[in-house]
């Protein structure tokens, strides 16, 4: 049996619930319709085939999944820290134990290969071990004497939160969301995306498995115009933790206004990968290439613009084409493909209007530019050449395997194109003059810089981005800042002076 088959027959075994059940509402720990029996389907983006139906919520259901969270909230915040880090550590060993069938049924549901989806569910579980370690210290503060008042601080769990994940890797980004909100003591309602629902689903099963209490972690299903908007502007909701779209995130901070929510957004990017003559070339190749072709080009730190000094143009382009032109296109779960299809056809027309756009705006196909004629969402791994930073393809996020290329002859023009876009996200720099790799990373306008690396994830470093990339930061203890509020306490040491008035 090849490994494509083995994995299509594993899958089967795991998806079949879903397709005869679909994927419903996890309230207080139990499986919903949604209240009015509609539901949507889902397709599989390899074939176009129906994959499940999804409860399709609205107000309603909304406001059921948040009375629970709201039920649960006071419980969860008076848990002692360590009992709460047992309950995470165990969601993060049956993530472990189930990480075959997250890593299957992703890769089917999204379309992203399964050689980067099985690591998804390692990740996913890190993200709870580290997050659940530093439960027990969440409250911590600090002592501040002044003159005659000991004052202490400490944090509360701000209250039942909304997490609002997107399609691109969904269980790697929910739990990143879910698990400090949960380690910091909030509960919280999960709204996953419409189109790649299912292992949000196998994660709230996974906190019910591992001693969660019910009402804890809920998820509501649904598109984003009615359970989101309800969900972000319901009043018992304090906090509304994004990843999506800079649209979508300026829609929520609209319709979580009226009811002061606080916000945290983690958005789209165009990121620059600056390759200097001095640099490691062959190792800059192989980052250039892993950062845009990855994750289906689907990723919101890939890095979709090439700013390459003109000394490198003829050659670095040539053997970088050629890579790309031998790039795996195939099917999610071959453990050999390297490029799966797109998460839905109206992903792929908004990225075939980009294929289109380039050569009217007077730019060169270098290699691939077509969609593939084929069931499913497939579209050849692109380079586009004979870009200027001014063009649509080089400001706007296409969120597909298509990276533009942008020669510079100048550091200080390199950085000025780098950072000529709207958004901040991440950064690349590639360069052994290190003086230049610390002015570089300084001047671009970016949340995240790596210097002779590709993105290299470490979760005690603040992730999030700049200018219309995101609002905050997530990593460390930044998580818990977003999750949590400051308390100042001031106790009286002694009998200090009070002002009296109204005396007779
Ligand atoms: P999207 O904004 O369309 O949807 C994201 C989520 O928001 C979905 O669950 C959707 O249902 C919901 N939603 C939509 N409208 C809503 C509304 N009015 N109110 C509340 N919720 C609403 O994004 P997408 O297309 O699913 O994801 C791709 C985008 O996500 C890209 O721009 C990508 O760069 C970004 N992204 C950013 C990061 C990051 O860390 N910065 C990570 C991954 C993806």
């Amino acid at each position: 049996m090849t490994a494509l088959n083995s994995n299509l027959s594993k899958l089967k075994k795991f998806i079949s619930r879903y397709e005869s059940s679909g994927v419903m509402n996890h309230i207080h720990g139990q499986s919903f319709p949604s209240r009015s029996g509609e539901t949507f389907s889902t397709v599989s983006p390899f074939d176009a085939n129906p994959i499940c139906e999804v409860a399709k919520s609205s107000q309603n259901d909304v406001a059921h999944a948040v009375s629970a969270a709201r039920a649960a909230f006071q419980m969860w915040r008076d848990m002692d820290g360590v009992a709460r880090k047992k309950i995470l550590h165990r969601m993060a060993d049956i993530i472990e134990e189930r990480a075959e069938e997250i890593a299957l049924c992703e890769s089917w549901d999204s379309g992203q290969p399964i050689r980067y989806m099985s690591k998804a569910a390692v990740r996913g579980a890190e993200n709870f071990r580290y997050f659940a370690d530093r439960a027990p210290a969440a409250r911590d503060g600090q002592s501040l004497p002044s003159p005659g008042l000991l004052n202490v601080t400490t944090r509360v769990p701000i209250g039942p939160v909304a997490v609002i994940t997107p399609w691109n890797t969904p269980f790697m980004l929910s739990t990143w969301k879910i698990a400090p909100a949960l380690a910091s003591g909030c509960t919280v309602v999960h709204k996953p995306a419409e189109l790649a629902p299912i292992t949000a689903k196998i994660l709230a099963e996974i906190g019910d498995l591992a001693g969660l209490p019910p009402g804890v972690l809920n998820v509501i299903n649904g598109y984003g115009e009615e359970a989101g908007v309800a969900l972000t502007k319901h009043h018992d909701i304090r906090a509304v933790s994004f990843v999506g779209e800079g649209r979508t995130g300026a829609a929520i901070m609209k319709q979580g206004a009226d009811t002061l929510k606080r916000v945290h957004f983690e958005l789209g990017g165009k990121n620059p990968v600056i390759v200097f003559d001095d640099a490691d070339i062959e190792r800059a190749l192989d980052a250039v290439i892993f950062m845009i072709y990855s994750l289906n080009g689907e990723r919101c730190t890939s890095s979709s613009r090439l700013i390459l000094h003109k000394s490198l143009a003829g050659k670095f382009i040539a053997r970088l084409c050629k890579r790309t032109e031998h790039i795996k296109v195939g099917h999610p779960l071959d453990p050999a493909t390297e490029l799966g299809p797109l998460i839905h056809k109206t992903h792929l027309e908004k990225v075939q209007l980009y294929l289109e756009i380039a050569p009217e705006e007077g730019a060169d196909i270098a290699v691939g530019g077509h969609t593939i004629e084929r069931k499913g969402w497939f579209v050849q791994p692109t380079v586009i050449t004979g870009v200027r930073p001014e063009m649509r393809v080089a400001q706007e996020e296409i969120f597909g395997p298509v990276l533009v290329v942008i020669p510079f002859e100048e550091e200080e023009e390199a950085i000025k194109i780098a950072n000529r876009t709207r958004y901040g996200l991440a950064g690349y720099v590639w360069t052994n003059d290190l003086p230049r790799a610390l002015r570089v990373s300084d001047a671009m306008e970016a949340g995240m810089v790596w210097v002779n690396s590709e993105n290299v994830r470490h979760l005690s470093t603040p992730f999030g981005g700049m200018k219309d990339s995101g609002i905050g930061r997530d990593g460390g203890d930044w998580s818990f800042e977003f999750y949590m509020e400051q308390k100042h306490v001031a106790l009286s040491l002694g009998k200090h002076r009070i002002p009296k008035i109204g005396v007779e």
